[in-house]
């Protein structure tokens, strides 16, 4: 199959955002392409692969190759040491095998009609001199260039977007809000496949966290983010390996990720006429958790809503687009602003305050406790966290 040189939407980004988009325009009866610069699509895998189960089957039943474990448990490390097991009650989760889980999802956007080419480094956008409208992508597909025309441009290029700023779309992130990453994939573990950990405190991970996500088999990604307010001090690596070496000395490293994961408020205007960014390159990223393949999804599936709805009524400019920032407001927006807030308190909390938590749900039978437990304990800690912690997690 040959690139065309004309398609209603060109989506820039094989990730798991821009496939959804580009899932809705097919499925409206648009045509699309999806433009991925690597070689193949899930590769390589820069996540720790962690999902909540919602998160995963809103959108599809899961295949059995795509979950490595299922998460029933987390245990959660405070500085003192003080190891508490919190119980999924209410929602399970899954580490997934993103190689698989992208690559099907690629699958399903050809399925319902839209057409995928690798090796295709999207160089810049097409923007027409007089309206400002964006036209459509120049791309090095192999060695050739071609200009590919478009109604309207799909952003999905992840945590290092560029077609944002070639779109006029501001989408610079402040260094506090840059988590600096670093994670192995390790064999040799002994580990329950069935609970994550997760590390807290200055001596693990200053301003963010640590996490061991289990996969299975004596395998498991260890990782962590440190907020970039301190990994001038000490690296994310030299936490991460001190951290191996005084754990879990024994294991072989198999794969190594670095690389920054944006972690601020979500993106208000994530359009411009003719264009849209989804996923990370609107920093639809969960900013407590760094978590963005689920709400990357669902802004993927609603801005390509609103691209086949542009379509249908012949508009493609910004004030008709920006009914998917509305729409992505009240569906997930609205609540990121609110984990944002609670991060940053989060932030605030010294090491005895992580212990003194740590303490308090401890004293809760272990088949009583839930993660809700420990934002509770954290607001009285905190209480400024009260209204945040409410609407995120009772829904009030
Ligand atoms: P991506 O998956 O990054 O896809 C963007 C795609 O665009 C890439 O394939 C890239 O090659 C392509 N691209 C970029 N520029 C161009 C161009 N010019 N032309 C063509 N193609 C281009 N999230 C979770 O939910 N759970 C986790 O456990 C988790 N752990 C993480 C651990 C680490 C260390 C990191 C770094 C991130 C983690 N995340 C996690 C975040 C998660 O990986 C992202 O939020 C998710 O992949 C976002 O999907 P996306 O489709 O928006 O972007």
């Amino acid at each position: 199959m040959q690139i065309k040189s004309s398609y209603d939407v060109v989506v820039v980004g094989g990730g798991p955002s821009g496939c959804m988009a580009a899932i809705e325009v097919a499925k409206a009866g648009y045509s699309v392409c999806i433009l991925e610069k690597d070689r193949d699509i899930g590769m390589p895998v820069r996540c720790g692969e962690a999902i909540g189960n919602e998160g995963l089957t809103q959108f599809f039943k899961p295949k059995r190759e795509w979950i490595a474990t299922e998460i029933t448990a987390a245990e959660l490390i405070a500085p003192n040491g003080k190891n508490i097991k919190v119980p999924f009650v209410h929602e399970t989760g899954f580490i997934l095998n993103r190689r698989i889980f992208d690559y099907d999802v690629s699958r399903i956007a050809v399925k319902n009609g839209a057409e995928v080419y690798t090796k295709s480094f999207v160089k810049s956008l097409i923007i027409d001199d007089e309206t400002n409208f964006v036209k459509g992508v120049v791309v090095k597909y192999f060695d050739k260039e071609v200009r590919i025309s478009s109604k309207i441009v799909i952003g999905a290029d992840g945590v290092e977007s560029r077609v944002g700023r070639w779109g006029g779309i501001k989408t610079t992130v402040k260094i506090k809000d840059m988590e600096s990453c670093l994670q192995y994939s390790v064999a040799n573990i002994n580990l329950n496949k069935n609970q994550m950990k997760m590390y807290v405190g200055k001596e693990y991970a200053p301003g963010g966290y640590l996490w061991i996500f289990p996969k299975g088999d004596g395998f498991a990604n260890i990782g962590i983010g440190i907020s970039g307010k301190y990994s001038k001090h000490k690296s994310a690596k030299k936490y991460l390996d001190d951290f191996i070496d005084r754990e879990y000395p024994d294991v072989s490293i198999l794969s190594t990720v670095c690389g920054g994961v944006s972690c601020p408020k979500p993106h208000k205007e994530p359009i411009n006429n003719g264009l849209i960014l989804v996923g990370d390159a609107a920093h639809q990223i969960n900013p407590m958790t760094g978590g963005g393949i689920a709400s990357g999804m669902r802004g993927g599936q609603i801005g390509g809503q609103i691209v086949a709805l542009s379509l249908k009524n012949k508009d493609y400019s910004k004030i008709f687009l920006s009914k998917y920032p509305e729409k992505m407001f009240k569906i997930f927006g609205n609540n990121h602003n609110r984990y944002y807030r609670i991060k940053e308190a989060i932030h605030h909390l010294e090491d005895e305050d992580f212990n003194y938590i740590a303490n308090k749900v401890a004293n809760i039978p272990e088949n009583k406790r839930g993660l809700s437990d420990v934002f509770k304990a954290a607001v009285f800690k905190k209480p400024s966290l009260m209204i945040d912690v409410l609407k995120v997690f009772v829904g009030v």
